[in-house]
This record gives structure tokens, C-alpha cells and sequence, in this order.
């Protein structure tokens, strides 16, 4: 579908995407700019910062983190790392956006089960779910640069969960949230994100207001976080695979011996979502690049993805029309 689109001839990144800009040679602004040295520093600051902040605040709480967990390649590697590099006691917390693929279920119970951490599911009510994911797709809700790194059926999701975890990990005093994103769908400095009361009283509770005017008011069933106690330290977000050099390759054959086996009803860019290709189709159909563009193209500047692999994934966009399965109609 998008073989017409002029692109990077290192990166592949597509013309489409906000801000690039090809050179006589048809290379990106970004590849010009792209220092592998600078890259690799950068890792590097946030493994440590990663590691120093784990081991200030590891046995301090009955559970040293709380990781949003979604059964996908990412995570489950996110519950390996922490659990075999650190020995930290973990709580996974699966939210069910009610489009979770079987087998990703399945790899939840298994990874879970043999890296012997608790599991925790939470479902929030799916008429909300498909009411949110229809806003998202019929209005504009996001910045060009917030859609830069995500859809906006995805952001919304990202959102929602991210929300529900930090307001599990300020109920159950879990001092560390940790998230599966990986360098390019997150800022570099989203190694490790502090948090505190202005964190939640200004920047959160203007989310949240947004998404009330959005969403309508059931969003502050996830939004509405519990102040922290006195003495409760805020807990602090981290991203431990901003701290590694990624390669999806070693992730999926690392896990893939504690029972992890790839979804095969997901699409080439998500291993754990059903609605992630409609998302991306949706976004594609108004955008014209790859929702998740950003990230491929990192991976393929990186060397740490092919070309031929980035590629498929840009040609196997759908168009919306193409879902016609019932679980799309909302
Ligand atoms: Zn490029």
C-alpha cells in the first residue's frame, strides 16, 4: 500500500512523516544527525540511572515494582530483565482493553507463572473501552507530535493504562513503575521519570479534565488518583529497555523460554493488541506514514532491525476498510 511513498534510502523513514527533509543523496535529516556514539551514551545514562534508583528503593515496600504489563514481547522481556538482573519482588499488572489476543493470555500466564511473579488483571468496562476508542478515531484529540510516536486509538490506551498502574502502585505503596517502551516510542530521557505532587495535582488532573471533556466522566474511574499518604513516597516510572541495547530478535528468543510464543492474529507491529492494525490503518488513512514509523526507522538507523523487515511491516498497512470483523464496529 505504501510503495509509492518516497523514503530514506538508510532509514526508510517515508516523506510523509512531520518534519523530515531528504537531501540530494536521499538521506533524511534524521540519518544525517544521528550520532551512534551520542546513542549509546545515552543507553548507557539510563541503564545506570535505572540501576542506581533500583537499588535505593528495592525491599523498602512489600513489592519493589509494579510493571503495566500487556503480555507482549516488550513487557514480558521488561519481567525477565527485572526479575533476573535485580531479584525484584514484582507485581504484573494486565489491563484488558478487551481486544487482548489469545495467545497473549496465554504468554501472560506462562511468563508470569515461570518467572514466578503475581499477576494482576484489570478490566475496565469495555462499552467505556469502545466508546474512548471511537472518539479517538473520530476526532482530532493529539499534538502532531504526540502522534509522532503512537496512533491516536493507541495513545489514548497508553494513557488509560499508564494511569490505572500509577494508581495501583500509589494504593498498594509500590515505589517503582515500570513500563516496556522501547527508544523510539518514548523519549531517551523517559529512562526514569520522577514524579510528585505537582506531577499529579497540575500536569495529571489537566489530563485528566481533557479527557473528561473528551471521553466523558468514566474516565475518572482510571484518572482520579488517590493523593499520596504522608510519608508514601510518589513513585518513580522507569523504562529499564531504554537502558538496553534493543534487539527484537534476542527479546523474543529470550522469552520464548519461559513459554512466550508470538500471536499470530496481531499484525507485524504489535505481539499482543487485536485493534493495533486496524489503529495504525485508521491513522495511516490521515496521516500517510506508519504510526510507528518513529521507532522502525530508530531500530533500522540503529542497525538493530533490516530493512527488509521494516519494509514488510510499512507494506502490510490496511486500509480500515479491510476490518470487517464485528469487534471494529463501534
Ligand atoms: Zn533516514
Amino acid at each position: 500500500m505504501s510503495n509509492e511513498i518516497r523514503r530514506c534510502i538508510n532509514c526508510l523513514i517515508s516523506e510523509t512523516f512531520p518534519g523530515v527533509k531528504f537531501g540530494d543523496d536521499e538521506v533524511c535529516n534524521l540519518c544525517k544527525k544521528f550520532d551512534p556514539e551520542k546513542e549509546k551514551q545515552i543507553v548507557e545514562a539510563n541503564r545506570k540511572k535505572i540501576d542506581t534508583l533500583i537499588n535505593e528503593k528495592k525491599g523498602i515496600n512489600r513489592y519493589d515494582v509494579i510493571v503495566s504489563y500487556s503480555g507482549g514481547k516488550d513487557s514480558s522481556y521488561t519481567l525477565y530483565y527485572l526479575r533476573k538482573t535485580y531479584d525484584l519482588n514484582i507485581l504484573a499488572l494486565l489491563v484488558d482493553n478487551d481486544f487482548v489476543a489469545k495467545q497473549a493470555w496465554e504468554n501472560a500466564r506462562n511468563v508470569t507463572a515461570r518467572l514466578g511473579i503475581d499477576l494482576m488483571i484489570f478490566k475496565p468496562d469495555p462499552i467505556f473501552m469502545h466508546h474512548m476508542f471511537k472518539v479517538a478515531r473520530d476526532e482530532n484529540l493529539y499534538s502532531i507530535s504526540q502522534l509522532m510516536r503512537a496512533n491516536s486509538i493507541c495513545l489514548s490506551c497508553i494513557n488509560l493504562i499508564s494511569n490505572i498502574t500509577l494508581n495501583e502502585a500509589i494504593i498498594h505503596k509500590i515505589p517503582i513503575v515500570a513500563g516496556g517502551y522501547i527508544d523510539g516510542q518514548m523519549p531517551s530521557s523517559g529512562g526514569v521519570i520522577r514524579t510528585d505532587s505537582k506531577f499529579f495535582k497540575e500536569e495529571n488532573e489537566k489530563k485528566r479534565m481533557y479527557f473528561v471533556s473528551k471521553f466523558g466522566e468514566k474516565i475518572n474511574n482510571y484518572y482520579k488518583i488517590p493523593e499520596c499518604s504522608e510519608n508514601q513516597i510518589y513513585p518513580v516510572i522507569i523504562n529499564p529497555m531504554l537502558g538496553l541495547e534493543y534487539s527484537e530478535n534476542k527479546v523474543i528468543e529470550t522469552i520464548s523460554k519461559y513459554g512466550w510464543q508470538k500471536p499470530l492474529d496481531t499484525g507485524s507491529s504489535s505481539s499482543n493488541c487485536l485493534l493495533n492494525d486496524y489503529a495504525i490503518a485508521v491513522h495511516y488513512q490521515k496521516y500517510k506514514y506508519h504510526s510507528y514509523e518513529s521507532e522502525i526507522c530508530l531500530q533500522v538507523r540503529k542497525g538493530f532491525m533490516s530493512k527488509e523487515e521494516a519494509l514488510s511491516k510499512f507494506n502490510d498497512i490496511k486500509s480500515p476498510e479491510d476490518f470487517t470483523n464485528a469487534i471494529f464496529k463501534f
